[in-house]
């Protein structure tokens, strides 16, 4: 009697715990990734955010989105929910993290010659200058579209709340320098 009664009780323990498991993994972003695919280009580099490619701006001349927004666009903006997860695009070594004025929270990967800036990116930084990362490496997450309480911060929107940077809404802005000259991150992303 007593003993089926354990045997019962353990098996609604072991249940629960599976079922508990499979639900975390919906919320845990690492599980995610197990199913996210890191897309490599032909020139080896990783694509920065896996799962997102809706490209809200192009490279080059453009019509200024938002005050302080550059009308030149140093980069490529890519859309995702902020928390979505950014990878090293390739192998390399964390240049700056920091508050980059129209860039907003930002973090940069270096490589020789080649500079890749992470723009609007969350404050809670995962990497630290000096930090020699792989490619594929988790090294930010895409930051909120309000950052408060930060010196010398000019971004806002039209209601005057501050901004991460020069941003009309949560993504991610990669930039590339080669020989600080800026370059089209599609042509070594696609
Ligand atoms: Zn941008």
């Amino acid at each position: 009697m007593f003993s089926s009664f354990f045997k019962l009780y353990y098996y609604l323990i072991a249940v629960i715990a599976i079922f508990v498991i499979l639900i975390s993994c919906f919320f845990i972003p690492t599980c995610l990734n197990g199913e996210t695919q890191i897309v490599i280009s032909p020139l080896g580099f990783a694509w920065p955010i896996p799962g997102y490619t809706r490209i809200t701006s192009y490279f080059g001349k453009r019509t200024s989105p938002t005050a302080g927004a550059s009308s030149y666009h140093k980069g490529v903006d890519i859309g995702a929910p902020e928390g979505t997860v950014l990878i090293a695009t390739i192998d390399g070594e964390i240049t700056y993290t920091g508050f980059l004025g129209g860039g907003g929270y930002t973090v940069t990967l270096s490589k020789d010659n080649m500079k890749i800036t992470y723009c609007h990116v969350s404050p809670i930084f995962l990497v630290k200058v000096g930090d020699v990362v792989q490619r594929g490496q988790i090294i930010a997450t895409v930051g909120p579209k309000y950052v408060y309480g930060v010196k010398g911060n000019t971004y806002h929107d039209e209601n005057g709340k501050p901004t991460n940077g020069a941003t009309t809404g949560c993504h991610l802005h990669i930039g590339f320098r080669i020989d600080e000259e800026y370059a089209n991150p599609l042509d070594y992303l696609q």
